[in-house]
């Protein structure tokens, strides 16, 4: 308890009292993202966003699971009530979740098992697969109900970044390219 606790007074030292207490009348976000559950990879760091813009889903490995009613519910939330701009998947580079899909046998647990099991390792190497695979989930989310309303009706845009730690980069995923942002 003593890091969150140490890190919670730090935070409410220096925190912004008059911007949070406008953030109780309700949450205004531009994006819905589906990020890796990585501890380096914090989608508001690196997009510079503030509490209130962002509306995150985070996962083991980024993925668009919309059989799973935990990630249906999010994506109905953000698109349907509070109306997001787009929804973004953002894969990074050394995804622990992608290197695992290369050898099956390594998901030693259940949970990773079924979580994990569906993805495939496609791709001439780690950052090919990365990448692959968050443009699977763009097509897993394009089939998914709420999205493809949301889509026809010209309301939705959706899109794939891909992070890279070091050194400090960003690629977005465009008529079937990666380009540099
Ligand atoms: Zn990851």
């Amino acid at each position: 308890m003593k890091e969150l606790a140490d890190g919670f007074k730090r935070f409410a030292a220096k925190a912004d009292r008059d911007f949070y207490s406008g953030l109780i009348a309700g949450q205004r976000p531009h994006t819905m993202m589906i990020s890796c559950s990585d501890s380096r990879i914090i989608p508001e760091h690196i997009f510079d966003a503030k509490p209130g813009e962002i509306f995150i889903l985070r996962n083991v490995g980024n993925l668009a699971r919309t059989e799973e009613s935990s990630v249906r519910a999010c994506i109905d939330y953000a698109v349907k009530h509070l109306k997001v701009k787009r929804i973004a998947v953002l894969a990074h580079n050394q995804c622990g979740a992608v290197k695992a899909t290369e050898n099956k046998e390594h998901l030693d647990t259940e949970g990773l098992k079924k979580w994990l099991e569906q993805e495939e390792y496609t791709g001439s190497d780690l950052e090919g697969a990365e990448k692959a695979q968050a443009v699977r989930q763009l097509a897993k989310l394009k089939e998914y109900q709420t999205v493809k309303e949301a889509l026809e009706a010209g309301r939705l845009e959706l899109c794939a970044l891909y992070f890279h730690l070091d050194p400090i980069s960003m690629e977005t995923y465009e008529d079937g390219e990666w380009r540099s942002l």
